[in-house]
């Protein structure tokens, strides 16, 4: 297997945090390589050996990866330590319905998917305290980012990263969500008929205290570049999924 391609986050406090790419892994087909999703019909092997290779690369206990079961809500929980078992490595495995989850456990990390939707990951700087966050255009208007905020609670000393989702050259919408996002984020977040989600991201934060430099961003959009990442609106279902994950240390 090839190693799997990395984003590392520059993490000013005690964490680190990654974005994957689909480069590397084993996965084929429509998954080819690094399909880390075990909800999209892959072979559950597949996902297995990924999975493995990337808490290997990151030097993780598997057993201590922790999930949600992603709805589009707005739920953040918290990680619970240890785990009954090596879930991350069950890919059958079942996590609670949430779209984000957050440690203050050193070794301890936090996942979410994607694919077009932005997986977004915080971090305190004074004190490991971290979460991760699935961040689609329900879960922005829903007000998850500003719940994630406040759970690590100290917006003056949070830092955050904002994933790998599908840019606004990709994601036109109809007119009662361009709406519903120039009046929840301001126009600035409209291009034409599309909508900017990391922009909307960006103003959902500041909103409640972050700084703006405080927030690094990955900008590129899943759509557009097909080598580098899965696009669920670009490639339909079967697609596979990449991921964020961020641990205190
Ligand atoms: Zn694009």
């Amino acid at each position: 297997m090839a190693d799997p391609e990395l984003v590392v986050v520059p993490v000013d406090g005690p964490a680190g945090a990654v974005f994957t790419t689909r480069i590397g892994g084993v996965s084929i087909g429509p998954y080819a390589q690094m399909n880390l999703g075990a909800h999209v019909a892959d072979d559950p092997d597949s996902v297995r050996a990924n999975r493995g290779a990337l808490c290997a690369r990151l030097g993780i206990d598997p057993a201590r990866v922790q999930l949600g079961s992603q709805v589009h809500g707005v739920h953040i929980g918290a990680a619970i330590d240890p785990l009954p078992e090596s879930a991350f490595l069950a890919p059958d495995s079942a996590w609670p319905d949430r779209d984000g989850i957050w440690s203050q456990t050193p070794g301890v990390a936090v996942g979410v998917f994607g694919a077009d939707c932005l997986p977004v990951l915080l971090w305190r700087r004074d004190r490991p305290k971290v979460a991760a966050v699935h961040v689609g255009w329900k879960g922005l208007i829903g007000g998850i980012l500003e719940a994630a905020v406040a759970i690590l609670d100290a917006p003056g000393r949070t830092g955050v990263a904002i994933g790998p989702g599908i840019g606004p050259c990709c994601y036109e919408v109809g007119d009662e969500l361009q709406d519903q996002f120039s009046r929840r984020f301001g126009d600035h977040v409209i291009a034409g008929r599309a909508v900017n989600l990391a922009a909307a991201a960006q103003s959902a934060l500041r909103t409640v205290g972050i700084p703006e430099d405080a927030i690094w961003a990955l900008e590129t959009c899943t759509s557009c570049d097909v080598h580098r990442w899965f696009s669920y609106r670009r490639d339909g279902a079967p697609t596979g999924r990449q991921m964020g994950l961020i641990w205190p240390v």
